[in-house]
């Protein structure tokens, strides 16, 4: 059983992932040695999550591994960028061995799927918190960014949205799902980044975001930037039969269009490449749904079966905003 700092260290992080070839130095030195390919860039992004903000203390350590590397991969995954190093920061309030070999698995598990190396990060004790840091390379020409969007260009979303927001309802104990409790409490727990589909789109993308905040908020930041509005036709988005049911039952589009934690992704793809996205998407195995396009202006405006206008409101879960 490690005892010391330096033991816990070798112990749990040295061999996490994969061992890569581009990774001159790993873990054990005063900084990792790292190689970026020629004519790629590097495209880095970090993500904390706290203890009572981001997840509860009796969360599965498993899962917490899962959710702090895949939410990392997704910014990556939308950026267009090949996941290929994590650094984690983790402050712990006590060594608790199985907790942290709980926290390892789920971390590494998913780390070897998409050929991440933990190459370096820092301990300490306090309040359970844990920062990861990935790092991935993309062409520049082909990295999807959030202020390219063109009036014309057509909105895809990945998978199905709300699923994880309901969760939460479902948690709280504000509505019963039934069966589909534990399939929603599955998308909540382990989110899935979806990188193979944006190296498969994003020659021909030419933006995404991932939606962590809500598909309203996300699609929010793409208009915004890029000095756009966007319409959404609220039939077309992709749903899971709890989800449907819910906007369904309660009439409430809340759910799929402003609740977070999916972290599936919202690609812009110009409207000459509809064909080619959509058969390319068809390999894969997770859907890709056409929901609306971006127009002249600023707004969101999302419209009923008959195209009539729906008034939902924007904006998704913002840590900061005053109640
Ligand atoms: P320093 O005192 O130079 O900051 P540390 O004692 O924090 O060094 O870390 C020693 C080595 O272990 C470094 O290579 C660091 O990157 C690595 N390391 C520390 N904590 C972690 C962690 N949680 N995950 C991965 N690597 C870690
Ligand atoms: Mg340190």
């Amino acid at each position: 059983m490690p005892s010391t700092e330096f033991q816990l260290i070798d112990h749990y992080f040295s061999h996490l992932g994969i061992n890569r070839a581009d990774v001159l130095l790993g873990i054990g030195d005063d900084c990792a040695l790292l190689q970026v390919p020629e004519g790629q860039s590097l495209a880095v992004s970090i993500d904390t999550l706290v203890e009572g903000v981001h997840f509860l203390a009796d969360v599965d350590p498993e899962s917490l591994g899962h959710k702090a590397l895949a939410v990392n991969l997704s910014d990556l995954a939308a950026m267009g960028a090949d996941p290929a190093w994590v650094t984690l920061a983790l402050t712990l309030p006590k060594v608790d061995e199985v907790w942290l070999a709980a926290f390892c698995r789920g971390f590494s598990a998913l780390a070897n799927r998409y050929h991440v190396q933990l190459v370096g990060g820092d301990t300490t004790r306090g309040p359970l918190a844990l920062s990861v840091q990935a790092h991935g390379f993309v062409e520049p020409a082909v990295a999807l960014r959030r202020d390219t969007a063109k009036p014309g260009d057509l909105i895809y979303v990945s998978g199905t949205l709300g699923d994880a927001g309901l969760a939460l309802l479902v948690n709280s104990g504000a509505y019963d799902a039934g069966d589909g409790r534990a399939a929603l409490q599955l998308r909540l727990d382990r989110p899935e980044p979806r990188v193979s589909l944006a190296q498969r789109l994003r020659d021909l993308a030419t933006g995404a975001i991932d939606i962590s905040d809500g598909l309203l908020a996300d699609l929010g930041h793409i208009c915004e930037r890029s000095g756009v509005g966007a319409v959404v036709n609220l039939p077309d988005i992709p749903l899971s039969d709890p989800v449907r049911a819910y906007v369904e039952t309660e009439r409430d589009w809340s759910i799929p269009l402003k609740a977070g934690d999916d972290y599936e992704l919202c690609l812009i793809v110009p409207a000459q490449y509809r064909g080619e996205v959509e058969s390319r998407a068809a390999d894969l195995d997770v859907g890709l749904t056409l929901i609306g396009q971006i127009e002249e202006g600023e707004a969101i405006c999302c419209l009923d079966q008959q195209g009539a206008p729906v008034k939902i409101g924007s904006g998704g879960y913002d840590h900061f905003q005053s109640s």
